[in-house]
């Protein structure tokens, strides 16, 4: 969670604001729409929302439209939905094709005032104008001299379908003898015949970020705009087309980008994952892209998501690896058990206990220890909530592959002294252990458990590239049994129950949530089906646990 007094009250931003102290904040979020966002971008957005939010100020969401090759309707829609789960909301949604008429008409003035010409060079022809391998001295190209009027009706040329991709572009005329990169003729527009999804086939070239982006923000009265690192160079760039071009004239300043270990954020290496089948979509749990951490259920941010689903969710009895528990003597009787220990308001439901029940395989041990403290034969177990504990009388087990598959058990109805796993209690009364457990006829799920997709803390610096790094036990999948008062949590979804007014993913499947006892938290995954209950683990129940 972001703590508004460290992030904006001290330190880079609160810089940032005191050099500009302006009584109207006026930020953008400017993604482009060639990807889903990741938690990267989920600092930006808090960074640039945040920002407006605490000065009083406001924030536009901004698609970066300019370049069709790579955008693609669905992006778009899926941006504005994160932004919202994230809980800001933009004071409106702007795009930066919206402006492209005007940026045109502006890359026309700066034909005019001498500052910008139409190029027909290569790559390599452009890398020796800069000097070339060997750093050696710039100098212009012969096109630079182009008279006002051969640079007009050469970009107009342009936009009406003269040239082909790559056999003119305009530049910028800005000051190569500068020893800054970005000052050495960047192109401010290029031919590309696509069709974009908001003006369709009405343009044939498109500006580019280095043209768009600064006045896009002037025409917006962006009065900070906020950007990363990569962009300290450019600023030069951006602070001299705006002084030519436009009165307005915001300021740029940089923070630093998230970086994550274990995992890779860049939409350029997600994209590859998913194209290539290591993971199953942008929304896959194991990655670190916003979709994929709103699919894994988690609602918030930051180390208290434990203490927070603690508090907020209700408890089932689940059990991932299923051994059926034949209690002698037994009868089916009715219990009723609280969906909260703590919290009685989330008040109880009704549950059968029946003759036969199923507890999780990593809850018995063929060969008892005395620091063993779950079931083991001769050992005495308590089952939550059920009318008594009981005692392992034998098993029977697959011989072939050496699995338990069944246990038989006895009804204890007092706590012995001879429980194996009694730990004295404070007042010197026995206790025994607890473990969960379900009952017959409960409905199968499949829960799933996500570890990192990586081995190694930096896969980008694995040999052979990150691809190489993957983990092949990053998704742990178990066909478990849950108990039948997971019908009743999910009819009452979303949980936590106010997370729906803050936007913290009301209505979608991972908004039911739970707590599995003793094992994890989880939520339901998309890809459950009327008679299929897919689950994600959220987080587990303790820090470290590996399951
Ligand atoms: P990627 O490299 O993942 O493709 P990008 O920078 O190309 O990301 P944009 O859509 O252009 O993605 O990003 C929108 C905004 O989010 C930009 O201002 C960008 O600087 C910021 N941003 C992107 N990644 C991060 C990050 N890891 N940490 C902080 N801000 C980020
Ligand atoms: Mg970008
Ligand atoms: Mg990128």
């Amino acid at each position: 969670a972001i703590d508004p007094e460290t992030m904006f009250k001290q330190g880079f931003l609160d810089d940032v604001y005191k050099e500009r102290p302006e009584k109207a904040v006026v930020t953008r979020f400017p993604p482009e729409p060639n990807g889903f966002l990741h938690i990267g971008h989920a600092k930006a957005i808090a960074v640039n929302f945040g920002f407006a939010k605490f000065h009083g100020g406001k924030c536009y969401l901004r698609y970066d439209d300019t370049n069709p090759e790579k955008e693609e309707e669905v992006y778009f829609k899926a941006i504005e939905e994160m932004v919202r789960w994230l809980g800001f909301s933009p004071v409106k949604i702007t795009y930066s094709s919206d402006n492209f008429q005007k940026l045109y008409d502006l890359a026309e003035k700066l034909i005019e005032i001498g500052n910008a010409y139409v190029c027909h060079c290569n790559d390599d022809e452009i890398k020796a104008q800069r000097g070339g391998e060997s750093h050696g001295e710039r100098f212009r190209c012969t096109h630079a001299e182009q008279s006002v009027e051969t640079n007009l009706e050469e970009f107009r040329g342009m936009r009406d379908g003269k040239y082909k991709p790559r056999e003119a572009f305009l530049r910028m005329k800005q000051d190569i003898t500068d020893g800054n990169p970005q000052m050495w003729d960047l192109a401010a527009y290029r031919v590309l015949d696509k069709p974009h999804h908001r003006t369709g086939s009405q343009w044939r070239i498109y500006p580019t970020y280095d043209f768009t982006h600064c006045l896009c923000d002037s025409f917006e009265g962006i009065t900070h705009s906020l950007c990363t690192t990569e962009f300290v160079m450019s600023r030069v760039s951006y602070e001299w087309l705006n002084k030519q071009l436009v009165e307005f004239q915001p300021m740029q300043r940089e923070y630093g980008r998230l970086n994550i270990t274990g995992t890779v954020l860049s939409k350029r290496k997600i994209m590859q994952l998913v194209d290539e089948g290591y993971v199953r979509a942008w929304d896959d749990p194991r990655l670190y892209t916003l979709i994929a951490i709103k699919r894994r259920g988690v609602v918030r941010f930051d180390q208290t998501i434990r203490r927070y689903l603690e508090r907020t969710t209700p408890r089932l009895m689940m059990v991932l690896d299923p051994i059926p528990v034949v209690i002698e003597g037994a009868e089916e009787v009715q219990i009723d058990v609280p969906f909260h220990s703590k919290d009685a308001s989330m008040g109880s439901h009704k549950l059968k206990f029946t003759p036969t029940v199923y507890i999780d395989r990593s809850d018995f041990r063929e060969v008892d220890s005395p620091d063993y403290l779950r079931l083991a034969p001769g050992k005495v177990v308590g089952l939550f909530k059920a009318p008594y504990a009981i005692k392992a009388v034998s098993y029977s087990k697959d011989e072939s592959t050496g699995k338990v598959t069944e246990i038989r058990a006895e009804i204890v109805k007092e706590e012995p002294e001879e429980a194996g796993g009694a730990k004295k209690g404070k007042k010197g009364e026995k206790r025994i252990s607890y473990i969960q457990w379900v009952p017959s006829g409960s409905r199968e799920v499949e829960a799933r458990i996500h570890n990192s997709l990586f081995k190694s803390e930096k896969p980008e610096d694995v040999e052979g590239g990150f691809l190489k790094d993957i983990n092949p036990e990053s998704e742990v999948v178990y066909k478990g049994l849950i108990e039948s008062g997971f019908d009743e949590v999910k009819a009452r979804a979303p949980w936590p129950e106010a997370a729906g007014e803050s936007g913290h993913g009301k209505g979608g499947p991972e908004s039911v949530r739970f707590q599995a006892m003793r094992i994890a938290y989880f939520a339901v995954d998309s890809d459950s089906t009327d008679d299929k209950i897919v689950l994600n683990r959220i987080v587990s129940l303790k820090e470290d646990a590996s399951k």
